[in-house]
């Protein structure tokens, strides 16, 4: 069965994000010289939260990282998305990474569907997705939506904090120069280190590996070197993946869930660790499209 047919599995992973420096979050790198320009995001109770699309995006791009160091089609690689995408729009704009467009998948499609009985659309979804590069396949693509979705990680601490905002004075950047620029000064807000934030991640239909590599993704921010929030490259943002743990609603356990509504969140990682290890290892095994 294909990823978009039916229900197979679902993962919910949860973590905690502890900050060792400041966050700057949903911030734009603005040089109006007036008011505080960088605030972090607030819900209506005001809450600071990180979006979870900045959460994704960092997510993402550690995972693109990973997947270029094993550069291994069909399963494990990433595209670039922006300059060489694994599936572009026309044939026209293929680069080294397509080994299809959309618009020949679409046609292709249209051509099989009635021979083959099934609609044209189901064919394409399965064909673009059967091109696409891992970290398409995951997070998303112009042509279909990711199978990993983030939540808003809200600040679950700020009981245990002295304070949880501090404006900060910055300066101006060039950013082409990346120099600073006399005379223009700002202020932004940040979130005070040791700041925790609860992460949510839903993953649908993935396969054990995937949740694998996801994990090892996970992991790698857990050792902390990775950081989030507009300002990355001037010390805010830094911090650590603490307590990763997983549930999983799959055919083995779903009359349980269904009945009781309950599993309990694990941090047992093995049979994911291995699938993903075995799968890194077939490395010579697998001919692969390309
Ligand atoms: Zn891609």
């Amino acid at each position: 069965m294909g990823p978009f047919t039916a229900f197979e599995n679902r993962t919910w992973i949860r973590a905690t994000l502890e900050m060792q420096t400041a966050l700057s979050v949903g911030s734009r790198l603005s040089l109006e010289p007036t008011g505080t320009d960088m605030p972090v995001m607030k819900d209506a109770q005001g809450r600071p939260f990180i979006p979870g699309s900045s959460l994704k995006g960092v997510i993402r791009f550690q995972a693109e990282r990973l997947l270029r160091t094993m550069a291994r089609k069909p399963d494990l690689w990433a595209c670039d998305p922006f300059g060489d995408p694994c599936v572009p729009p026309t044939d026209a704009d293929k680069k080294g990474n397509a080994m299809a467009s959309r618009d020949a998948l679409m046609e292709k499609a249209e051509r099989e569907a009635q021979a083959s009985g099934r609609s044209a659309d189901e064919m394409f979804a399965e064909q673009v997705f059967q091109n696409s590069c891992t970290a398409c396949r995951l997070f998303g693509s112009p042509w279909f939506a990711g199978r990993v979705a983030f939540k808003d990680a809200y600040l679950i601490n700020a009981e245990d904090l002295l304070v949880v905002y501090q404006i900060r004075d910055g300066v101006g950047i060039d950013r082409d120069l990346g120099a600073a620029r006399s005379g223009i000064k700002y202020d932004f807000e940040t979130v005070v280190p040791g700041a925790c934030f609860r992460i949510e991640i839903l993953a649908e239909n993935l396969e054990d590996w995937e949740i694998g590599f996801l994990f090892a993704v996970l992991r790698m921010w857990s050792e902390g070197g990775i950081a989030i929030g507009g300002k990355s490259t001037r010390g805010p943002g830094w911090g650590m993946l603490r307590d990763i743990t997983f549930q999983r609603v799959e055919q083995a356990n779903l009359l349980e869930y269904l009945q009781r509504r309950e599993i309990p969140f694990s941090s047992d990682w093995d049979r994911f660790v291995s699938a993903f290890a075995k799968k890194l290892a077939e490395k010579s095994g697998e001919a692969g499209d390309a």
